[in-house]
C-alpha cells in the first residue's frame, strides 16, 4: 500500500476496512491547541497513522507522532525544547464487550463517531504527552530564584489550554 497524506477527516471504519497507511509532516501552527503552548510555530510534526480492522469489526489506529516543542521552563521561564514521541495503538469500540477478544496491546476507546477531525485527534494524542511542568534538565535556576516566580503566580500556559477545553 502506497503511503499518502492524511485526509482532514478520519473516516474510521472506511479507512480501517481498507487498511490504509498515511503519513504527513505538519507544522506546529497547524494544531491551534498545541501552538498556543509553544513558541516554535514552524517546527515539523511528523505523523504516521496505520488503520486496521481487528476481530473483523473493530477499527484500530496505530500511530506515531514526533515533534519538538519550545515550551516555557516552569523554573527559569526561559524557553526549553522538549522532544515528544507519542505512540499509540487505539481500538475504537461500540461497547465494552467488543474488546474482550482484543489483544491487551490495544488501548480501547468507546466511540460511536465514524468521522472525526484529524487535527483534533492528533492534538489530543500530543497533549497527553506534554509534561505538565516543563523544565530544563539542568539546574537552570536556584531554589531562591524560583521563589518570586511562585509568589507572582505567573500565568501557566496550560491555563490557556484549560480555558479552551472548557469552551468546547
Ligand atoms: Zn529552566
Amino acid at each position: 500500500m502506497m503511503k499518502q497524506g492524511i485526509p482532514e477527516q478520519i473516516k474510521l471504519f472506511k479507512f480501517a476496512t481498507k487498511a490504509l497507511i498515511f503519513s504527513q509532516v505538519y507544522q506546529v501552527r497547524d494544531f491551534p491547541r498545541i501552538s498556543a503552548l509553544a513558541s516554535n510555530q514552524d517546527a515539523a510534526v511528523n505523523v504516521a497513522l496505520n488503520f486496521s480492522l481487528e476481530e473483523g469489526r473493530i477499527p484500530c489506529i496505530k500511530g506515531e507522532i514526533k515533534l519538538n516543542l519550545a515550551l516555557t521552563c516552569q523554573r527559569c521561564l526561559d524557553e526549553v525544547s522538549v522532544h515528544l514521541e507519542p505512540k499509540f495503538q487505539l481500538a475504537f469500540l461500540k461497547n465494552e464487550q467488543q474488546g474482550e477478544a482484543l489483544s491487551a496491546n490495544f488501548e480501547t476507546i468507546l466511540n460511536t463517531d465514524e468521522e472525526f477531525s484529524t487535527i483534533e485527534f492528533i492534538t489530543d494524542e500530543v497533549l497527553i504527552s506534554v509534561p505538565m511542568t516543563p523544565m530544563h534538565k539542568h539546574e537552570c535556576a536556584s531554589y531562591q530564584d524560583t521563589q518570586p516566580i511562585n509568589k507572582q503566580k505567573r500565568e501557566n500556559p496550560f491555563a490557556i489550554l484549560q480555558q479552551l477545553k472548557n469552551k468546547e
